[in-house]
């Protein structure tokens, strides 16, 4: 059995992580934590789990874990990388908003343990990420624009699967995604420059993640769509992760984990 903590196990994914985990014979709960000014230290997650009290408190500590799934914060992300350190074990992240600094320590942390970062668990958005990349590729004058959705509470814009997306096009391009993307757009700023990426981002009520990609070309127009139906998709493939992840060293993302045909 692979002993978990969770890392934010009172937030939206982590209660969800916490719900799979505790139907699934693969994991052990070991420990639930949240911020140290949490109002939540001290209730069952199960309790916010809403599967009942399993016997684990949350805490703003852990330790006796093998796999630390972190869904917080980028400073959250930050202790998290301490907490598996301290514990030798590895670390699963799927928190999004993560900077240069972030993706750093990550890195640099999996020279000791294992580091599995996903902006998205989703295997769908895997798929789509390499098929927008071989799009992009075959058609290299086409216009792109991505358009995702999120719930209003989400905090980070765009979301980190469209810039995975786009950095995956900006790849496929032979060019860094920051030096093509446009973020928005208002006001009169001319005709599209050919090769930029139009990135925007619509917030509102509980839409819990939406992406298309649209491959504008003369004549003709592909759309590809992707709709998150429910968190338990991002859950389940943070718990595939973390099963990959255990006794590992290194760094490893999506495409790890999947198999192309
Ligand atoms: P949420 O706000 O519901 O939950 C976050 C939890 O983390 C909260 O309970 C908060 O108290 C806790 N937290 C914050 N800082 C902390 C810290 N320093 N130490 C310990 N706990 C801390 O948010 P959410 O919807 O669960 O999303 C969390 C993150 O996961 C976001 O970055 C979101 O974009 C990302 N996310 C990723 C995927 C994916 O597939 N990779 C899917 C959904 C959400």
């Amino acid at each position: 059995m692979i002993r978990l903590a969770i890392y934010g196990a009172a937030g939206k994914m982590g209660t969800r992580v916490v719900s799979l985990a505790s139907k699934d014979d693969r994991f052990e709960i070991a420990a639930a934590v949240e911020r140290p000014d949490s109002q939540k230290i001290g209730i069952d997650c199960g309790i916010l789990a809403e599967i009942g009290e399993i016997g684990v408190p949350i805490s703003d500590s852990a330790s006796g874990f093998d796999v630390l799934i972190d869904f917080t914060t980028p400073i959250g992300t930050l202790s998290a990388i301490e907490l598996a350190l301290e514990n030798g074990a590895a670390l699963v992240t799927g928190t999004t908003g993560l900077e240069e600094e972030h993706i750093s320590a990550l890195k640099e942390a999996s020279n000791k343990i294992g580091v599995f970062r996903a902006s998205n668990f989703s295997r769908g958005i895997a798929v789509v990420a390499e098929v927008v990349g071989q799009l992009a590729k075959t058609f290299p004058d086409t216009d792109i624009e991505i358009v995702e959705a999120h719930h209003r509470l989400k905090t980070d814009s765009p979301s980190g699967t469209a810039l995975t997306l786009g950095e995956r096009i900006a790849e496929a391009r032979g060019c860094e995604l920051a030096e093509i993307a446009a973020f928005g757009r208002h006001g009169n700023l001319g005709q599209r420059p050919s090769g930029q990426i139009g990135i925007h981002a619509i917030r509102g009520g509980d839409i819990i993640g939406e992406h298309r990609i649209v491959f504008a070309l003369p004549h003709e127009t592909i759309i590809i769509e992707h709709r998150a139906i429910d968190r338990d998709l991002f859950a389940s493939g943070a718990l595939e992760a973390a099963v990959f992840v255990n006794g590992k060293i290194g760094y490893f993302e999506m495409k790890d984990l999947i198999e192309l045909h």
